[in-house]
């Protein structure tokens, strides 16, 4: 029998939606393209504009520099700053050196950072839930000075704090977090500090939810989830966690050729997502793969519709 013969096994996949980019994630990445497109390259960016290795290289094709810190800024060019966000002292030092700097920070971190300001001046310290060295917690811890907020990461965390004033507390979240992780420790935080203020819920963004909300639907109904993102993106590895508490095993992949097709021995549902800086075309890839492999009975499942745009920077809406 000729290998085109070869009756391919029949494999059912349930694609999550929303899934992928997110309204943060496309403005950053706008503002890359069109800074370049209006100042020539190179565009310095600080850090990955997004945490997805695709999307930087092709940047980097079409002239953006990354670097990790702002002295690795030449002057004279100008540098974006990612979604991630970055402490007050990143712009103001690029003022100081009279760096032109676009800001791609999501709107939905700055909105964090705008609450921690208005929390310190009302004379609370803030207990702020998120993953160490996170360039997002980096720069949320930035926007106000040293003391005045501690970072909780665990339930343990929350057992051992021992602040100066337990009335005078505020707690402000990252925005990709695990949602039922999350809402686990706001409320040991509440009833350990009955007082303790905070925003409705958490600071977790629509997009994060959604894509969680979309994957637990899933995969409860697969034995593997397969997640499309970027091995230092908090959002995607969220994801895989969340698939595997609902019982399939998961894995995180940044492109298809990563996939190991022994993965799919006794599979007959899989799974297929992707974190908010994931673009669509590496869905596509990856479901070209399974392809080459199975017969693909495909069903979209979605739990959410978006449709959230953000406005770009002044400056940049004409270039
Ligand atoms: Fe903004 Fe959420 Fe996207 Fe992060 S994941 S860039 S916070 S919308």
């Amino acid at each position: 029998m000729t290998d085109s013969k070869i009756q391919k096994r029949q494999i059912s996949l349930l694609v999550a939606a929303p899934r992928g980019f997110c309204a943060g994630v496309d403005r950053a990445i706008k503002i890359v393209e069109l800074a370049i497109e209006k100042y020539g390259p190179p565009v310095y960016v600080r850090h990955e504009i997004v945490h997805n290795r695709y999307v930087v290289d092709n940047l980097r094709e079409l002239g953006a520099v990354f670097v990790e810190e702002l002295d690795e800024v030449p002057d004279g060019v100008p540098v974006v700053f990612s979604a991630h966000g970055v402490p007050k002292a990143v712009p103001h030092k690029a003022e100081e050196r009279g760096l032109e700097y676009l800001d791609a920070t999501c709107p939905l971190v700055s909105k964090v950072h705008r609450q921690a300001e208005r929390q310190v001046e009302a004379g609370r310290h803030i207990l702020f839930v998120g993953h160490a060295n996170h360039p997002e917690v980096i720069g949320t811890f930035g926007q106000v000075e040293d003391g005045h907020m501690t970072l909780v990461e665990t339930l343990d965390d929350v057992a051992a704090l021992n602040p100066d004033d337990p009335d005078k507390l505020a707690f402000l979240t990252q925005t990709t977090l695990s949602v039922d992780d999350t809402q686990a420790i706001i409320e040991a935080l509440q009833k350990r500090f009955p007082d303790i203020v905070g925003p409705k819920g958490e600071d977790i963004c629509y997009a994060t939810s959604n894509r969680q909300d979309a994957v637990k639907q899933i995969a409860a109904s697969c034995q593997l989830v397969l997640v499309i993102g970027a091995p230092n993106s908090s959002n995607s590895l969220r994801l895989v966690e969340v698939a595997e508490r609902e019982g399939a095993t998961s894995y995180l992949i940044q492109r298809a050729d990563e996939i190991d097709m022994s993965w799919f021995d006794g599979v007959t549902a899989l799974g297929l997502t992707a974190g908010a800086s994931a673009p669509e075309i590496l869905v596509r890839e990856v479901k070209n793969r399974l392809a080459e492999h199975f017969t693909i009975d495909e069903q979209k499942i979605r739990t959410a519709d978006e449709n959230m745009v953000f406005k770009l920077p002044r400056g940049l809406e004409t270039a």
